[in-house]
């Protein structure tokens, strides 16, 4: 049987429509001015201008003690009709540091949402982090968790690692939206509830993810500079061997227009001369065809506007010879130092 496929097709019209808005690293004025037009296009591309302004409306739910930390269960309307729950784990005397440092950590695929996030035994990052004095924010992604649409929702094992993304990005294109877009929304909204809190320091957030979480941080760091220091795993490669060339991914990857304007170096890029820690994994087959030459292709972007900056040390490329994980050697020293030892 002959098979008519486009994915050829689409590969060469990449090359041809690719990256309109490219890093322009001339000099720092037009780098600078290159990071404010670009930052508006991509606020543009994932329809970030149609979500609803709506009052937070912050709830606790519930808290208890743990070793080491507080966990609370909260949530917010981040849109009318729809709401955020996440978990706050805050080191045990928040209360006599008043200005902690914070971390947002997004998580990934297969998760079961934010419960994934929080696991205690090994302690993941988020545990790990309260018990060195942060005050880390872990949210449902929307379609995830608790925030799953009617398909998912029955509560079997199975069903809780299954999301709705789908769905809901199938939602909001009619509507010139995206998921992504409904996503950095609802963590941007994250960052209006943290900053209304008084024991939290507004100048030292933190961003950290891997995978789908590694997306939502270097788009949220890139758009929203309230983010200082962000930290992204498993997700910085080429965007037409990685996204478009494995049109089996889910499909929360895609943006419509994004070919047109940017790869992910740019989106690094926008990030400069904030601290940014990647990661990846040499076999993580998400690389691409090409695997490492495609990531580095993008460090490599991102690096010439830490250099124009003359902040290259605040660029960290960390690889490690593993698939698709988060290993995180050096993560926590990567945001003590820019987090809480002040250097930011
Ligand atoms: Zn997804």
């Amino acid at each position: 049987m002959n098979y008519f496929s486009s994915l050829e097709s689409m590969s060469k019209k990449y090359d041809k429509i690719s990256r309109a808005y490219a890093l322009r690293d001339d000099s720092t004025e037009i780098f600078s001015k290159w990071q404010r037009e670009t930052r508006k296009k991509l606020i543009r591309l994932i329809g970030l201008e149609g979500c609803g302004k709506s009052s937070l409306n912050a709830k606790m739910r519930w808290k208890e003690k743990r070793e080491g930390y507080w966990k609370e269960s909260w949530m917010i309307q981040t849109e009318p009709e729809i709401y955020m729950p996440f978990y706050i784990l805050k080191p045990i005397d928040v209360q006599n540091i008043p200005d902690s440092p914070a971390l947002i950590i997004p998580h990934g695929h297969g998760t079961n949402g934010k419960e994934g996030m929080v696991t205690e035994d090994p302690p993941g990052f988020a545990v790990s982090f309260a018990r060195k004095g942060y005050c880390v924010f872990c949210p449902d992604g929307r379609g995830d968790g608790e925030r799953r649409e009617f398909p998912q929702q029955e509560d079997s094992e199975n069903r809780q690692l299954l999301n709705s993304h789908r769905e809901i990005q199938q939602m909001a294109l009619g509507f010139g939206q995206c998921y992504l877009g409904l996503m950095i929304w609802d963590l941007m909204r994250l960052l209006d509830f943290i900053d209304s809190l008084s024991y939290v320091d507004h100048n030292r957030i933190g961003c950290a993810g891997m995978s789908g979480g590694g997306q939502l941080t270097i788009w949220l760091a890139a758009l929203d500079e309230r983010v200082q220091a962000a930290a992204t795993s498993g997700y910085f490669y080429g965007m037409k061997e990685s996204l478009l060339e494995l049109p089996q991914n889910c499909s929360c990857n895609y943006v419509p227009g994004l070919w047109g304007a940017v790869d992910m170096g740019d989106i690094g890029a926008l990030i400069c001369p904030r601290p940014l820690w990647i990661e990846s994994g040499e076999k993580d087959p998400l690389n691409g065809k090409h695997g490492m030459k495609n990531v580095y292709s993008q460090v490599q972007i991102t690096r010439r506007a830490y250099k124009l900056s003359d902040q290259e040390d605040r660029l960290k490329h960390v690889v490690h010879s593993g698939a698709h994980e988060w290993r995180g050697q050096g993560l926590i020293d990567f945001f003590d130092d820019f987090l809480k030892d002040g250097r930011l």
